[in-house]
């Protein structure tokens, strides 16, 4: 609470009383504090890979290493460089949501088609783990929405399915018609997620495992984004998790635009 206050005299200069100006700078502060963190953790996130690319970069540099040892080095250069560009091409995208201008490419959608071409993406991820891809439901129908955006989010959800499940899991997409609405869920039978960081996970740069997400290649920014993109198109995006059973992420997407 900000409090402002000034005396008042009467035409005499008798004091006659104060007004005091109260001022709820909550949601004010809250939102300071949220760009404060925001700057720490991209500057965080660019600097460790930044770090050790140098490192790497400046052992090579010195000393005369053996072939394996080069390639060693080199490999780390390279996956952390991969690291950076990801990082700053999901940046970039986030501050383009974030816009006001931001305008959405609506078109109808075939759902199939989405579906389809998502999970071919996906296929070599998932043959790596031996993860089992299904398409389950009702794929013939159709939204107005924009394609390249919704594809974003479905292949981020099913990437995800697949990173936070061991092998031989299952992740299923299945798409269910809801009046109105299209229902999509991708679930997975994986390692699931706490009570407690569920509520938090579309934040951005929140991850419930830290070092597990950077090994994966994951920036931290894929749900932020994702939520920005469903609640552009006026829906909805949520989650149901329970750990070492799996989770479901389901969006809600109105079929027709307002
Ligand atoms: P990341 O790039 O770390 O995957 P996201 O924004 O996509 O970032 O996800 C945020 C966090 O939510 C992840 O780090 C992970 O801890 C958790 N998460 C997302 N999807 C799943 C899932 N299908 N199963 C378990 N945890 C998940």
């Amino acid at each position: 609470l900000e409090v402002i206050g000034a005396p008042y005299f009467n035409r005499s200069h008798d004091l006659r009383g104060a007004v005091l100006v109260f001022h709820d700078v909550t949601e004010f502060k809250r939102l300071e504090q949220m760009r404060k963190d925001f700057v720490a953790n991209v500057s965080h996130e660019l600097r460790t890979p930044i770090t050790s690319i140098k490192g790497f970069a400046e052992t090579m540099l010195e000393d005369d290493l053996d072939k394996d040892l080069r390639v060693r080095f080199l490999s780390i250069i390279y996956k952390e460089s991969h690291r950076l560009q990801l990082l700053i091409q999901d940046l970039l995208d986030l501050s383009k949501l974030e816009k006001s201008a931001f305008q959405l490419n609506y078109q109808t959608v075939n759902m199939d088609h989405l579906i389809q071409e998502s999970v071919e993406m996906a296929k070599v991820q998932a043959k790596e783990k031996d993860i089992r891809l299904v398409i389950e439901g009702d794929t013939n129908l159709t939204l107005l929405a924009d394609y390249d955006r919704l594809k974003q989010v479905i292949l981020n959800l099913i990437y995800n399915a697949i990173n936070y499940t061991p092998s031989e899991g299952i992740v299923t997409i299945s798409i269910t018609d809801a009046l109105g609405y299209i229902k999509v869920d991708v679930s997975d039978n994986g390692m699931g997620i706490d009570a407690a960081s569920i509520p938090r996970i579309f934040e951005r740069f929140y991850r419930v495992d830290k070092a597990r997400s950077r090994n994966t290649g994951g920036t931290g920014l894929g749900l932020s984004i994702a939520k920005h993109i469903i609640e552009a198109h006026q829906g909805r995006i949520d989650v149901h998790s329970e750990v070492d059973k799996g989770s479901i992420f389901t969006i809600v997407l109105p079929k027709e635009q307002a």
